[in-house]
């Protein structure tokens, strides 16, 4: 029943892999490279290119979402077998998995690069679950393709760690997100110049099982546009409108202009909650943004601790700092442009793009102020309330104050005598916290007054805020000590780290664990400047 590719497998295949039926349409029903197999090269005319998972020598399931398990049908006993950490580390094909990797293009820090392409993400194919849901399931790190240009194809542990964790915690926190399956170690070391100061170490493997209802990016439809190929993008444009917005109705220029509209209104809304939730990307590049609003591609990114708007996690952005945090909804703003231009030629003339890119700025208008109001409580955002977070932002900004702790706690301030002191262990540095005292009391004043002409019960405006302010975001400290500890042998803390993750908006610790308080807690002092904590590397 399930084809090998190099390992025998044991004799326990659960009956429910049965159930995961394929339909792979991207293959069926998109141009694909005539050639096979992972030979670097220039594909043109094609949108994927059939490739198999390189085989790895020990695999291990490490974690893996019980959620995501349940949405694909999967029981405890399938996930627990020996053929799962097979399939899912590329050892080996269930029947109906077809794997192939696609060819996209990509402005990388606002240049044009060309081809890039899936050059360590393949497809095993796409599944059609019990409730008549698309999702694709991608492995990443599985070995070359014929897009890995000079690279290897595979991925660390750190980094697989990492974007298993985030993938699911922002799902918990309610963040459009691809999804993460599994983490699976490979019993096989990867060599990585981790700082790119010329000292290439090896480091323990993984593949992550990725999973979307779509993977496509901005970049696929960039690179046939790039070469002139209109037909094949005019494919792809119809394929994505029928496969991933069944719901859009109608059919030529107004078709598309909807679609395009609705790509725009989606980005705009993830960046709202990017911001909401203090999540920086950290490599916005237009191959890393997918169409269907989701984030995509967890690579350098990084939690806000202490609020920031200048900070950026990826040590090769330090320079300009384009992938900055408070500029992600402009840099958003920026790849729709180039999708624009790329899918321009689908177009008579240019007035439905802007119309969508103005939809854009609407869009996250309309998205940001729904998050001022829920932040601080209040029933709507007026004008003046943006000010009123505004210059709560500049404050925070200028004395050092954790964005996570500070509002969850605003919730506990007393309205007919506001003071700082539920938000004191917000402050990371006490002598800031002194010194723009008085400016925070005018600021709560100011709140207090607001909230006493706002409409909200109390028990309301408590409830709003909860819901709008985690408790529990991947702090980059908290991922890094679970980095740690696997590194040395003890995967155990991926599963408690995603455990505390599950419910980040509820006050209780999660599963009455007595040490999940910790998970809430700000950066301590150790993390301030330590690689993986402060700073992160692209190298994964
Ligand atoms: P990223 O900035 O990580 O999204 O990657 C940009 C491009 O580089 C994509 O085409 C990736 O597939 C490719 N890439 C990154 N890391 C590797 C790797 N280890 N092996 C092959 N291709 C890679
Ligand atoms: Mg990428």
């Amino acid at each position: 029943m399930m084809r090998a590719l190099m390992v025998a497998l044991p004799p326990d295949m659960p009956s429910l892999f049965d159930t995961l039926r394929f339909d792979n349409t991207f293959l069926a029903e998109l141009p694909g490279d005539p050639d096979t197999g992972a030979r670097r090269r220039e594909v043109r005319g094609a949108l994927w290119s059939r490739v198999t998972p390189t085989p790895v020598a020990a695999p291990r399931t490490l974690a893996v979402s019980r959620e995501m398990a349940a949405t694909l049908g999967l029981r405890d006993d399938d996930v627990a077998s020996e053929t799962f950490a097979q399939v899912f580390a590329g050892n080996a094909l269930l029947p109906g998995m077809d794997p192939f990797a696609t060819n996209y293009g990509g402005h990388q820090f606002g240049h044009w690069a060309g081809q890039l392409g899936d050059g360590r993400a393949i497809s095993l194919g796409e599944t059609v679950n019990a409730t008549g849901d698309r999702w694709e399931l991608q492995l990443k790190g599985a070995g070359a393709t014929p897009y890995s240009r000079s690279a290897d194809g595979r991925a660390v542990l750190r980094s697989s760690i990492r974007e298993f964790l985030c993938s699911e915690a922002m799902h918990h926190l309610g963040v459009p997100t691809t999804r993460a399956l599994s983490l699976v170690a490979t019993g096989e070391d990867v060599v990585r110049d981790m700082f790119y100061d010329g000292h290439p170490k090896p480091e323990p493997g993984a593949v992550v099982c990725r999973a979307a209802p779509s993977f496509l990016r901005f970049g696929h439809f960039e690179l046939p546009s790039s070469r002139g190929e209109v037909d094949l993008l005019r494919q792809l444009t119809d394929f994505a409108i029928r496969r991933d917005f069944p719901h859009l109705a109608g059919s030529g220029e107004a078709l598309y202009a909807d679609w395009f509209a609705e790509v725009c209104t989606r980005t705009a809304r993830l960046m709202a909650e990017w911001m909401r939730v203090g999540f920086v990307h950290g490599v916005m590049n237009t191959d890393n943004l997918s169409i269907l609003g989701l984030t995509i591609d967890y690579g350098p990114y990084g939690w806000i601790d202490a609020y920031d708007p200048e900070w950026t996690p990826n040590t090769t952005d330090a320079g300009g700092r384009r992938y900055r945090f408070g500029w992600q909804p402009a840099v958003a703003r920026w790849n729709l442009v180039r999708l624009a231009q790329a899918i321009s030629p689908l177009f008579a003339g240019g007035e439905a793009l802007q119309a969508g890119i103005d939809a854009f700025g609407g869009a996250y208008t309309v998205a940001d102020r729904d998050n001022t109001a829920r932040k601080l409580g209040l029933a709507e955002c007026r004008d003046d309330d943006v000010a009123l977070i505004r210059d709560l932002h500049g404050s925070m900004q200028e004395a050092e104050v954790d964005m996570t702790l500070w509002f969850r706690a605003l919730m506990d301030v007393d309205i007919d005598a506001p003071t700082l002191k539920p938000l004191e262990e917000s402050f990371y540095d006490p002598a800031k916290r002194e010194a723009h005292g008085a400016q925070f009391d005018d600021w709560l004043q100011r709140y207090a007054a607001r909230l006493r002409e706002d409409t909200l019960s109390a028990a309301d405006r408590r409830e709003r805020m909860r819901l709008a302010n985690p408790k529990y975001v991947l702090r980059n400290y908290l991922a890094q000590e679970v980095i740690d500890r696997a590194e040395a042998g003890d995967a155990a803390g991926i599963g408690e780290l995603l455990e505390a993750m599950r419910r980040p908006y509820d006050d209780i610790p999660v599963g009455g664990r007595a040490d999940s308080e910790r998970y809430a807690a700000k950066r301590p002092d150790w993390a301030r400047d330590r690689a993986g904590c402060s700073m992160l590397s692209c190298s994964s």
